[in-house]
This record gives structure tokens, C-alpha cells and sequence, in this order.
């Protein structure tokens, strides 16, 4: 059996004292995250949890002192537009310590950047001008992730783009997504403009919720989690990948409701299929006869606000209980399957 990436990994983005307020680059409420995530690392959802730390030298390009320059004006560096930062998360300094309260105990790996005076690095994946890579992808791919989540500080610069990097430069197959509630940013308007921006990569964006709540968790990670292991094994190939492929592009048509507008029934119809067959081949036909009118009377108004999880959560709403008690279990036993079989998987081949 050819290995799969079972892990699931969490990134933590520079929450440091530097970004939090009282530090010399504070983002408003920057702390307030930290209890969120300790949460989630607590939690046991997370095989991997990775650190970035911003680490500059002193005298960094990137610092408006540096250059005899106001704070915040935009300059360049290394050939790429800089805003000019307070000094900040100098190396050695109690501002580029983490949080004093960020429980660092499940912590496998820390990722400095922001080393080179000459360019900066808001990703931790990278520097700015896209050049020089720190390394981080290789070493989660051999850890073997195929989830990917993203926090921390700040949502409009190093969060966005450590999660556009994570999309880009690690495997197709490997989930990003962007913990809204355990992340701050600098401007609201930076923080909206990120999300669009994350989203139309294909990066989901959630709350801590849906790792640390079951019934969220189930709405829609393991919704995910269960396409994977279908394409995995095979159980319906043909299923896996039409569904993967509307999953992908009702992502994509965020923005655009016309189209989606015309995609989603046809969507929807086929997950309903996929899991009636998946669950009860012989009642497949019956069943789909049943709840095909169901829906299709009350599809106008049922457009996904954002993305994998609307979708799962429409189909529960318009499935009747019984179906939904049987899909319930079915779900259940295969989550749990799932789940000893990844954990296996990892304590076998480490
Ligand atoms: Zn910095």
C-alpha cells in the first residue's frame, strides 16, 4: 500500500511579543488569540504544530529607522515595495519572544524568518521577492501533512502569506486553511482584502470551532477527510472525483453567483448520491427519488456563504431524519474507521 500524508499540522504565525499590544509593532488584540489556540494544540486534533518567529537583525531593511524614514511610509527592498516598520522582533529581544502565555509544549518546529537585512519575509515559507525558501514545505511534506492550518499575527500580512504560500508551493492535494477567530490583522480593510484573496486560492477559511467542536468538526472537516479517504481507497472513484471537482470550483465561484447559481444544484445532487449509494446501494434509486424533489423546490435561496461547509450543512438541513440518522452513523463508523486507520498508519511508518 503506497503511503499517504495522514497528518494534520498547524502553523502558529509569529505571536510574539513584538505583534501583541505593548510590543513595538502591536496588532489590536493580538493576544486575545492566544488562549484560542492553546485550545486547539490542547486539543489532540493537531499531530503537528509548527511556530514562525519573526528574527531580524537589528538595523533590519525593513525598519523605517534604518533608512531615516516614517514609520509605515512605503519604501522598497530587496526590488520589493517595503512598508517601513517600527523596529521589531530584533533577535534576542523580549520582543521577539512568543507570548509569554502561548503553551509551547506541542511545539515541533520553529521557523525564523526575516534574517536577511536586505529583504524582508512576511511568509514562512519564503522572503517577499519569492526567492530564498526557508525549507518549511519540504519539512511538513516529509512529515507527511495533508492538512494545513494557518494563524496567528497578522491576518493582512504574514498570516496571508504563509497560507498562500502553503497553497502554492506545497502538494496540490494538501488542505489550507485560515483559523478567522485565532488571527488578528493590522486594518480591517487588509483583513477583508486577505480573505478574498485566501479564498479565491482555495483556502477555506474557518473558526476554532471546527477543530474543536465535534459537530462542527464533522459538518466539515471530516467531510473532507472522507473524500480523501475515498480517493484513497477507491470506495467510488467516480463519485470522489466529480465531487472533488465542484468542491473546487464552487470555491472558486465565490464571487460569481450566477455561475454558482447554475452549479450548485448539480452538486448537490451528486453529493446526495454519493452518500446514498456510498451508504445503501440497493435504496440508492429510492431514496434519490424521494429527496430529489425535496431539494429541488427549495433551492433558490440555498447558495453556499462559504464554501465546503455551507454545502454540507445545506445537505443536512434538506435531508429528512431518517436518511440523515443512517448518513449520521454511516459517517460515524467511517470517521472512526478513518481515524484508527491514520493513526495506525502514523505509528507504523512514523
Ligand atoms: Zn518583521
Amino acid at each position: 500500500m503506497t503511503k499517504q500524508p495522514r497528518k494534520r499540522a498547524l502553523l502558529i504565525v509569529d505571536v510574539q511579543n513584538g505583534f501583541c499590544p505593548g510590543g513595538n509593532l502591536p496588532v489590536a488584540e493580538g493576544d486575545q488569540i492566544v488562549p484560542i489556540i492553546n485550545a486547539m494544540t490542547a486539543s489532540g486534533f493537531y499531530d503537528i504544530v509548527v511556530v514562525s518567529q519573526d528574527w531580524h537583525p537589528a538595523g533590519h531593511g525593513s525598519f523605517a529607522s534604518t533608512h531615516g524614514r516614517n514609520v509605515f511610509e512605503l519604501g522598497e527592498l530587496g526590488g520589493q515595495p517595503q512598508v517601513m516598520w517600527p523596529d521589531h522582533c530584533v533577535q534576542n529581544t523580549k520582543d521577539a519572544e512568543f507570548h509569554p502565555d502561548l503553551d509551547m509544549s506541542k511545539v515541533a518546529y520553529t521557523q525564523q524568518k526575516g534574517r536577511d537585512p536586505n529583504i524582508d519575509s512576511y511568509s514562512a515559507f519564503r522572503d517577499n521577492a519569492e526567492d530564498k525558501k526557508t525549507g518549511l514545505d519540504t519539512w511538513l511534506s516529509q512529515q507527511g501533512v495533508y492538512l494545513l492550518d494557518v494563524c496567528g499575527l497578522a491576518t493582512d500580512y504574514c498570516v496571508k502569506f504563509s497560507a498562500l504560500d502553503a497553497k502554492r508551493m506545497m502538494l496540490r492535494h494538501v488542505i489550507v486553511r485560515f483559523i478567522e477567530d485565532a488571527s488578528r490583522g493590522i486594518t480591517p480593510e487588509g483583513v477583508d482584502d486577505a480573505k478574498k484573496e485566501m479564498k479565491k486560492e482555495g483556502i477555506e477559511i474557518i473558526d476554532s470551532a471546527v477543530v474543536l467542536a465535534k459537530g462542527a468538526h464533522r459538518a466539515e472537516h471530516d467531510f473532507l477527510v472522507n473524500f480523501h479517504t475515498a480517493l484513497r481507497k477507491g470506495v467510488d472513484t467516480k463519485w470522489s472525483i466529480i465531487l472533488w471537482n465542484y468542491i473546487h470550483q464552487i470555491g472558486r465561484l465565490e464571487d460569481d453567483e450566477l455561475r454558482r447559481d447554475r452549479m450548485w444544484p448539480h452538486f448537490l445532487k451528486h453529493v446526495t448520491r454519493f452518500w446514498i449509494e456510498g451508504l445503501k446501494p440497493s435504496e440508492a434509486a429510492k431514496k434519490w427519488a424521494a429527496m430529489r424533489d425535496n431539494y429541488d423546490t427549495t433551492l433558490q435561496d440555498r447558495f453556499p456563504a462559504s464554501g465546503v461547509a455551507s454545502t454540507w450543512q445545506t445537505m443536512i438541513e434538506l435531508v429528512d431524519q431518517d436518511t440523515w440518522d443512517q448518513l449520521d452513523s454511516t459517517v460515524e463508523y467511517w470517521v472512526d474507521q478513518q481515524e484508527a486507520d491514520r493513526l495506525k498508519e502514523i505509528a507504523d511508518h512514523g
